[in-house]
């Protein structure tokens, strides 16, 4: 299986732990099924790095995947309080989303980095029960990352010597679309998009999704709208948005197709929106 030049995706021999990151998005569910149906080998364990504030939607098909449905433990990862909180309450330098910004381009981030893969990292010293700096040996753990073969761009090294990145839906040249039917011909019900509800690299698909839960649809507004106090404007130097088209998301034209490409694509850490 080793046809990655670099190893991307070889599965290691005998690693201490696999582990599933199951966003509960399309393509980590459609691996997660794949190895609870045994088309797979199933992994030690999944874990899911919760920022407290995906959509209910998400919350509710994460439910179903732990009522049974996979044979294999899910553990949570998480922060001590949600990434939302932590970004109104001051921490715009740990709890940076990905902004649109009003005068162009989006502003970087580090939710992704802070509210996923150090979480993660910490559930899987704990569950090596290694501690924050205690030494684990290189490629003591497989992490199983569900990107799929039209989001191969997505691929990276985990950046961790401990953990080795595997990506079995490229392995077994699964794009998108595929997972779909391979949900569809089994009868599952179609997961959300799994992301947080404000998260600026949806598109209109994904804020129309939202706009039909009319609570969570005027929370986000009042985030976007609390992105562009006076306050704020100063801390982020000038008007930051939600919405790609740069609008208030209130007065956004989320009817329209998409058109241009995923933004999850600048998502390279393979944690976000999968
Ligand atoms: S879904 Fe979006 S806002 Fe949430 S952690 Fe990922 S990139 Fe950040």
């Amino acid at each position: 299986m080793d046809f990655w030049h670099d190893g991307l995706s070889r599965p290691l021999a005998s690693p201490k732990l696999r582990v599933l990151s199951l966003g509960a998005g399309v393509q980590s569910t459609t691996l997660a099924l794949m190895a609870a149906r045994g088309d797979i080998a199933a992994p030690d364990c999944a874990i899911f790095a919760d920022t407290g504030d995906e959509p209910q939607a998400v919350y509710e098909h994460l439910a179903w995947l732990c009522s049974g449905v996979l044979p294999f433990p899910v553990h949570i990862a998480q922060c001590d309080r949600s990434l939302r909180a932590a970004l109104m309450a001051g921490d715009e330098d740990g709890a940076r989303i990905p902004w649109h910004v009003g005068r162009g381009g989006m502003g970087g981030r580090n939710c992704t980095r802070n509210w996923k893969i150090r979480p993660i990292r910490r559930k899987i010293r704990e569950l090596l029960g290694v501690g924050l700096r205690g030494y684990v040996a290189p490629g003591a753990v497989e992490s199983w990352v569900g990107i799929s073969l039209d989001e191969i761009t997505r691929i990276k090294p985990s950046g961790c010597l401990f953990i080795h990145n595997r990506h079995p839906l490229i392995e077994a040249r699964m794009t998108r679309q595929a997972c779909y039917r391979w949900l569809e011909e089994r009868q599952y019900r179609i997961p959300p998009k799994s992301r947080c509800k404000y998260c600026p690299f949806q598109g209109n698909e994904g804020w129309r999704s939202l706009w039909e839960n009319p609570d969570e649809w005027a929370e986000t507004v009042e985030l976007d709208g609390w992105l562009r106090e006076p306050a704020q404007i100063a801390r982020f130097h000038g008007q930051v948005y939600l919405h790609h088209s740069r609008v208030p998301l209130a007065e956004a034209n989320i009817a329209l197709a998409d058109t241009g490409p995923d933004l999850f694509g600048h998502e390279c850490e393979g944690m976000c929106g999968v």
